[in-house]
């Protein structure tokens, strides 16, 4: 497998260099050069499939003889170990549950694949690696739990303080080990730019093995695909074949690995990007200019991005033929109040409790489907709603029913080192921390 720089496609790596180094120096994106077309006998054959034998058929076709095939197998199995649902809410609405993982949020997909494609290709007498990753939440658990106990590598995590819920906090400070959590005083975006500047800077790299986590990885996107085949399977079983993908959206890596499964042959009608505030693509699919802005904060936090990293793989995926994207895929922003009603909403018609991420996909999906009535409706329902309990009136949270490893959790104690948004002061850090 290759992949090139969407910045300059005469730039090209093999799949381990994109794997550990994240991001070309030129500041595009890893793209694959290939991305071909599944073979028709993968779509005969998919109803009959199993998540992991999905995944395991989709890693191969895509990653080639990046990772030999008994290899891919045992990874693909060992990282996808936990379901992906769908389930029916209504006459073409259903929920695709992506929250069963560690973290409880859709993230354990990208961040176990990830982690454990990383670990494959580390040499045991390397130097150990370090893996930077800024988070508004949920990165960093599925991160932290992905990598946490895998020889010669150490995490370092950002969030912003003040602007992750309880559970998250506690999912990225108590791991310990080879985990270490820096509560940032600044926003999300000043997390990723903290960490982006790190890649740049001559004497970090020329001291660490750095490498990102985030969802620019190419690693992250790709396990990504999986779960749109296997809910397409799904609803194969459900006598529906026109399915449409409504995607709660933030930095556009979800969507993203949706649109890469629509061109390797997955045939959806329509993915519908739902942000909160945070709008840059729904006023983009509206105007044609790409604006990029300053993040604002809602109460779906892990999509308050204003320059969604993953922007720059969409355009490239459709850039021979943009009119096809504004084909494909419809944009819907929504506001706190109409976020907080979409969830009582969701509750009152379904007994159905959704996070604050996932009421705004199932909005946006309503939405869409005032003027189309005939596709299936899937929405992604991101997290579990456990994890953003102070956003829900006690009628509604307390029928959110709390798993296991929360209560665990929260018998733990938090450990954090506080830093300001300074670029001198993360790298002081980092320095004096080796
Ligand atoms: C990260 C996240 C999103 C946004 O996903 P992107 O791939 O960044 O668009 C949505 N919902 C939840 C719960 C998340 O953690």
């Amino acid at each position: 497998m290759k992949l090139y720089s969407t910045n300059n496609t005469a730039h090209q790596v093999a799949f381990q260099d994109a794997v550990f180094n994240s991001m070309p120096q030129d500041k595009g994106l890893y793209m694959p050069i290939e991305i071909a077309r599944l073979p028709d006998s993968f779509f005969t054959e998919l109803p009959q499939f199993t998540l992991p034998e999905i995944a395991f058929q989709v890693a191969r076709h895509l990653l080639q003889d990046a990772i030999p095939e008994a290899d891919l197998k045992a990874l693909v199995e060992d990282a996808i170990n936990f379901p992906a649902p769908v389930i029916k809410l209504d006459e073409n609405v259903y929920v695709l549950e992506l929250f069963h993982g560690p973290s409880l949020a859709f993230k354990d997909f990208g961040a176990r694949f990830m982690s454990r494609v990383m670990s494959y290709f580390l040499q045991p007498d390397e130097k150990q690696l370090d893996v930077l990753v800024a988070t508004s939440g949920d990165t960093g658990g599925a991160v932290a739990l992905g990598f946490l106990g895998v020889p010669n590598t150490r995490v370092t995590i950002l969030y912003p303080k003040g602007k992750v819920s309880q559970i998250q906090e506690l999912q990225l400070t108590t791991n310990g080990q080879n985990i270490r959590a820096l509560e940032i005083d600044g926003t999300f975006d000043d997390c990723q730019a903290l960490v982006k500047q790190a890649f740049t800077d001559a004497e970090l790299n020329a001291q660490f093995r750095l490498t990102s986590a985030n969802s620019i990885n190419i690693a992250r996107l790709i396990p990504q695909t999986f779960y749109y085949f296997n809910a397409y399977a799904q609803l194969l079983h459900e006598g529906k074949s026109k399915v449409v993908f409504a995607v709660p959206s933030g930095n556009f890596g979800n969507i993203g690995a949706g649109l890469l499964a629509w061109k390797m042959g997955l045939p959806v009608q329509q993915f519908i990007a739902a942000t909160n505030a945070n709008d840059t693509v729904p006023a983009f699919l509206k105007s044609g200019v790409y604006e990029p802005k300053a993040s604002v904060q809602t109460i779906a936090n892990a999509m308050d991005v204003g320059n969604p990293s993953n922007w720059m793989r969409i355009a490239d995926l459709f850039k021979e033929d943009l009119a096809q994207l504004n084909h494909l895929m419809t944009g819907y922003s929504y506001t706190d109040e109409e976020t907080r009603k979409a969830m009582q909403q969701v509750f009152d018609q379904y007994n159905y409790v959704v996070c604050p991420h996932t009421a705004i996909a199932w909005r946006a999906l309503q939405d869409w489907q005032q003027t189309h009535l005939d596709a299936a409706g899937v929405f992604l329902s991101t997290a579990h709603p456990c994890k953003f309990p102070d956003v829900f009136p006690e009628s509604i949270a307390s029928h959110i029913q709390v798993p296991e490893q929360v209560k665990t959790l929260e018998a733990q104690q938090k450990q954090m080192v506080s830093l300001s948004n300074n670029f001198e002061g993360f790298r002081n850090y980092l320095l004096s921390n080796q």
